[in-house]
C-alpha cells in the first residue's frame, strides 16, 4: 500500500521497465524424475492405510522411503494444508520458499517438494495430479500453491482482534503433538509453510495481493506423491472449505480430506536422494 506520492520517475523508467527479466533458478539441471517407472512401480505397491482429515481438522501419517501416497477429494470441494518432514529428523522440513524459487508458484506433476537448509534435497515428487488440467486462469490463478503461507490464528488477531482455533497452523499443531508426544506449544514449532493442496491462488496483477478462488476440486480428484525419504506427513482439511469466501472461520461448508499411503515399491536403480553437497565452511577455514 503506498500512501505518500511516488518519486518523480527518471527520464529513462520506461526503457528500465522495458529490460526482459531473466530466471532466477534455471531448473534444467536439476536431478531428473522418470515419470513412467516411477508409475509402473506405484502399481505394484501394496495399501498400506487410509487416514481421514475431518473438516477444520488435521491428521498425520508416515509414508516409507520409496512409498507413496495420495490425497483425495472425497464430499465435497475442500482444500489442504500438506507439511512434511523427515521422520527421523523434525529439522528436516519441506522448505516451500525455495520449492517456489526452483520450480514456479504452483506445482505439479514432475516436480519436488524441496526440504530445508542444510538438506535441500527431495522429500516427495508428485506423480498424479487430475487438476493438471486447470493451467493458469485469467486471473493469474493455478492450483496447488506454494506462495500462500497457512491460514493461522496469528494473522488472524491481528487483521479482526478475535481468537479462532481452528485455522490450519493451529489444526497442524494439534496433530502434531498428538503424533509426536510433544507439548503443544513445541509442537508449534515445526509447522512450517505448506504446500496449499487443491487451493486456486494467485497474485492480482494491479496491487500485487495475494488471492483465492474456489477452488476447482471435486469429489475423486486427487493428488499422489512418491516418498524419496522416509516421512511424517500432516494434512489440515482448511476452514476455509473451497477457499472461495473467508478461511479464518466457520462459515464455510467444510468436508474432509483423505489420505492413502501405499508401501516402498520404488522403481528399479532408485535410492534415496542424499542430503545437499555443499560443504557447510561458508568460506572459514574453521
Ligand atoms: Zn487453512
Amino acid at each position: 500500500m503506498t500512501t505518500s506520492p511516488r518519486p518523480t520517475p527518471p527520464q529513462d523508467a520506461q526503457a528500465r521497465r522495458d529490460i526482459q527479466p531473466v530466471i532466477c533458478y534455471p531448473n534444467e539441471t536439476l536431478p531428473t524424475v522418470d515419470l513412467p517407472a516411477i508409475r509402473t512401480a506405484r502399481a505394484k505397491a501394496p495399501h498400506l492405510e487410509t487416514v481421514i482429515a475431518p473438516p477444520r481438522e488435521a491428521a498425520t501419517f508416515h509414508v516409507p522411503a520409496g512409498g507413496y501416497f495420495r490425497i483425495t477429494s472425497v464430499d465435497g470441494p475442500q482444500v489442504g494444508d500438506l507439511n512434511l518432514w523427515n521422520a527421523h529428523d523434525l529439522s528436516e522440513r519441506f522448505y516451500s520458499g525455495k520449492t517456489r524459487a526452483l520450480h514456479g508458484t504452483h506445482l505439479t506433476t514432475g516436480e519436488r517438494m524441496w526440504s530445508s537448509f542444510p538438506h535441500l534435497r527431495p522429500m516427495a515428487t508428485i506423480i498424479e495430479d487430475t487438476l493438471d488440467w486447470y493451467g493458469m486462469d485469467a486471473f493469474g490463478g493455478s492450483v496447488h500453491d506454494v506462495i500462500g503461507t497457512r491460514c493461522d490464528p496469528y494473522t488472524h488477531y491481528l487483521l479482526s482482534q478475535s481468537q479462532y482455533h481452528h485455522c490450519c497452523h493451529s489444526n497442524l499443531t494439534r496433530a502434531m503433538a498428538d503424533a509426536t508426544g510433544l507439548p503443544l506449544h513445541e509442537a508449534e514449532v515445526h509447522v512450517h509453510d505448506v504446500l496449499n493442496v487443491f487451493m486456486c491462488t494467485g497474485f492480482t496483477r494491479d496491487t500485487g495481493q495475494y488471492f483465492m478462488k474456489a477452488s476447482p476440486v471435486r469429489p475423486g480428484d486427487y493428488l499422489e506423491f512418491f516418498a524419496e525419504i522416509d516421512l511424517l506427513g500432516a494434512l489440515s482439511a482448511c476452514p476455509g472449505g473451497d477457499c472461495s469466501a473467508e478461511h479464518s472461520s466457520d462459515v464455510a461448508a467444510c468436508y474432509p480430506l483423505q489420505v492413502d499411503v501405499y508401501g516402498a515399491v520404488p522403481p528399479e536403480g532408485w535410492s534415496e536422494p542424499p542430503r545437499n553437497g555443499y560443504d557447510r565452511t561458508h568460506g572459514r577455514d574453521s
